[in-house]
């Protein structure tokens, strides 16, 4: 059949569908939807494919006829499973190895970019955020995530002589946020690389600059070094389920928010990010348990932002995620076209959002941290939170502003 993908698929399915075809003769856009379809019920692992087709229901039709409607009753079938919450309680995929053998020093004139938000218009409401990539590629193995996809494989790429070029570099006028988890995870390798050392150096020219770190890791031996107050140590956190069946190698739910309270502990400026929700079975349960862990183990004024957002593909990050045959669910779901990518429909990520915001006691929302969606369509702003922005320069002024006087007031504290 004609289609990239069909190679990746195991022998068996091939067998399977080159036979179907041969009796069928799919059109080209059929084997495209067939060979895509079987991709991703075979690495939910919900096959043998033989159960998705029903050639016994279209017996009675002839001709073309019939291969419609075998086509049609295949995608309105797999259509109601993406639509239903994925069920992950008979998913037990495979434990992935780490497949990250070696690290490589790499030399490159640009380490300075901008977040993914589209730059034209206005389809996602969009914080400004600048990221520096001092290491590419990450170690761990999050079934959903790009980065594995965008990198080679298997070279964890440090950027050498960070130290010297972040003391030289010029940041522009509009740079005062910096996120450093973009392009792997900013605190699994702590300071081994003097990455952390010279994000201090940076930190240090421009005090007015919040330096965001990202992991989903539990290291803390870098909480023993003397960090500027504007180096902000953020948490990826999601349910439980999410993070055993779909976040491989990564810390768990209790591990982050030790290393997490750790750091608070330490006078460190924290955050957090519930990132990427996944619509689930179970879904509401487990997230108002990690957001009551948070705000048990955290008071509201020790956090500076908290940020929640859910799964987004661009076609490239799909291709890639689909010809990689692993066993993951994370594809069993709606992907509605937004933004030039795909994710949930929009009453389903409503439904997450407002469940998440919901689960905050009022203190939080009041005097706790800065609440934002990350990277999503505006119009979710106001039933999530009960208030928006009306364009991303006042979203971005008052996140500046929220961050800032967090920051500050966390450093006071911090020398009281
Ligand atoms: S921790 Fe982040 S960078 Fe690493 S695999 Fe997971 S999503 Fe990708």
């Amino acid at each position: 059949m004609e289609h990239p993908l069909f190679d990746t698929l195991p022998h068996s399915a091939q067998t399977y569908l080159k036979a179907l075809h041969a009796e069928y003769s799919f059109s080209f856009q059929e084997q495209r939807q067939i060979v895509e379809t079987a991709s991703d019920i075979l690495q939910w692992k919900m096959g043998p494919l033989e159960r998705w087709f029903d050639e016994a229901a279209t017996s009675n039709l002839q001709g073309r006829k019939r291969t419609k409607t075998l086509v049609s009753n295949l995608l309105k079938r797999v259509n109601e499973e993406r639509k239903s919450p994925t069920v992950y309680t008979d998913f037990f995929p495979s434990e992935r190895l780490p497949d990250k053998y070696q690290s490589v020093i790499r030399h490159t004139e640009k380490i300075m970019g901008r977040c993914p938000c589209p730059v034209e218009g206005e389809k996602t409401r969009c914080c400004n955020l600048k990221t520096l990539d001092a290491v590419e590629q990450c170690a761990f193995g999050c079934s959903y995530c790009s980065i594995q996809s965008f990198y080679n494989k298997s070279e964890i790429q440090v950027v050498g002589n960070l130290q010297e070029r972040l003391q030289a570099i010029k940041l522009d006028d509009d740079t005062w946020h910096i996120g450093t988890g973009q392009s792997s995870d900013s605190l699994l390798w702590g300071n081994d690389y003097g990455t952390l050392d010279a994000l201090a150096t940076l930190a240090r020219r421009y005090p007015k600059t919040i330096i965001e770190l990202k992991t989903k890791s539990h290291r803390t031996d870098w909480l023993a070094m003397d960090l500027p107050p504007n180096i902000v140590a953020t948490w990826s956190l999601n349910a439980p389920t999410i993070i055993e069946k779909e976040e491989h190698l990564s810390a768990t739910l209790s591990q982050r928010l030790t290393a997490a309270r750790q750091a608070a502990d330490k006078g460190i400026p924290v955050g957090f990010h519930l990132h990427p929700m996944v619509y689930f079975e179970g879904w509401q349960d487990e997230y108002s348990s990690v957001i009551e862990e948070v705000t048990t183990t955290f008071k509201a004024e020790e956090v500076v932002m908290f940020s929640i957002g859910t799964l987004t593909f661009t076609k490239t990050v799909l291709r890639t995620l689909r010809s990689q045959i692993r066993e993951s669910r994370i594809l069993d779901m709606e992907l509605t076209a937004a933004a030039g990518k795909y994710s949930y429909p929009l009453p389903t990520k409503q439904k997450m959002f407002a469940h998440a915001y919901s689960c905050f006691p009022k203190e939080w929302k009041h005097e706790g941290p800065f609440f934002y969606l990350c990277m999503e369509d505006p119009s979710l702003w106001e039933p999530t939170f009960g208030y928006s922005y009306p364009d991303d320069r006042s979203f971005e002024a008052a996140m500046k502003k929220a961050y800032q006087s967090k920051v500050e007031f966390l450093d006071r504290r911090k020398h009281l």
